[in-house]
């Protein structure tokens, strides 16, 4: 029996294609701006989504750092939830690379961050407080689409209080996919965006940040003193353009089997469905009980995501099929019966 892995969608698997694509990539030093491969899926993403520049950088994380770098200063702030993953999940980057103080904030329930608190945040001009420069979001945020109107908000307050706004949108495809909106119907607010190729989208490795040209530049100095400048970078970014080209609509495969996932559940007993959007499925089981369903998973070869979110976490991707899911309701709903 085959694992089926739903601890995250950065678990996937290049796909045959996928790898021929990387073999034939023409590749250059990207340190002088020369591989072709990696100078393509930055214009392509960039014209994609409406912004002058993109840069192509190892990781989500290592986008959103330098992309706060080239907003902030030491010595700025930047509005972040506290359940962000540029607050919470990045080894606190920012701060410690970057001194730039986070000014977290509770999120919604819907994901999104209050513009009323939004605004109490900001500081006054002051030697006292550190300069607000930025407000960061993240969409999806745990699975959420966050409401266009609700962007369209935040980026009014933005230039009213003379904020620039960052978006780290790891998995901001399948928010456009869910919403039916082309993707820079979402980035068109923001001054910045960092998108994920290795999440849904099913490359091995990689994010972009988009953004002016200036800001870009700026960037690419911090990605090449965070140690993130690579040279034959072609044989990833072909991989992330192919991602491009033939994994974007059918997020709404993974979309539609998690929302079966949460269905198959409902009713079990001792398995509550907290909530589920695009390719997440959140779950709350008895914390007395975590330890038999681990095992009761591990027999069933299937593998979640037990204590890394306050609820468990289930993600489907490309590596998950019908199959797949069938046997996670069947397994999951033997386990609530046993
Ligand atoms: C995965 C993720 C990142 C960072 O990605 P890495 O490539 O793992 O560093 C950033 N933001 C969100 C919301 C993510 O899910």
């Amino acid at each position: 029996m085959h694992w089926i892995d739903l601890r995250s969608d950065t678990v996937t698997q290049p796909t045959v294609a996928m790898r021929e694509a990387m073999m034939r990539a023409p590749v250059g030093d990207d340190v002088y701006g020369e591989d072709p491969s990696v100078n393509a899926l930055q214009a392509r993403l960039a014209d994609d989504l409406g912004f002058q520049a993109g840069l192509f950088v190892p990781s989500g994380t290592q986008s959103n750092l330098i992309g706060l770098m080239a907003h902030c200063q030491r010595g700025d702030e930047y509005v972040v939830g506290m359940d962000a993953h540029t607050y919470k999940y990045e080894g606190g980057g920012a701060a410690v690379l970057g001194s730039i103080q986070p000014q977290p904030l509770v999120h919604a329930p819907d994901g999104t961050l209050p513009l009323d608190a939004m605004e109490r945040a900001i500081k006054p001009i002051d030697p006292h407080f550190a300069r607000t420069r930025l407000l960061c979001l993240e969409n999806t945020w745990h699975g959420r689409a966050l409401p266009l109107a609700y962007l369209a908000d935040a980026r009014t307050l933005c230039d009213r209080r003379g904020l620039s706004l960052h978006l780290d949108g790891a998995r901001m495809f399948n928010a456009a996919v869910a919403l039916r909106v082309a993707p820079r119907e979402i980035a068109r607010h923001f001054d910045s965006v960092s998108v994920c190729l290795s999440k849904g989208l099913g490359a091995p490795v990689g994010s972009v940040l988009l953004g002016t040209r200036e800001l870009i530049e700026s960037a690419r100095r911090w990605r090449k003193v965070v140690g993130g400048g690579m040279r034959q970078a072609g044989m990833l970014a072909a991989a992330a353009s192919f991602a491009l080209d033939h994994h974007v609509a059918r997020l709404a495969d993974d979309h539609a089997r998690a929302a079966r996932i949460a269905e198959g559940l409902r009713g079990a007993d001792g398995i509550h469905v907290v909530a589920q959007h695009t390719n997440m499925v959140f779950i709350d089981v008895p914390v007395e009980r975590h330890d038999a369903l681990r095992r009761a998973l591990d027999d069933a070869r299937i593998r979640v995501s037990i204590g890394y979110t306050p609820a468990i976490r289930l993600v489907t991707h490309l590596d998950v099929d019908d199959e797949g899911v069938e046997r996670t309701v069947q397994a999951l709903r033997a386990f609530a019966a046993g």
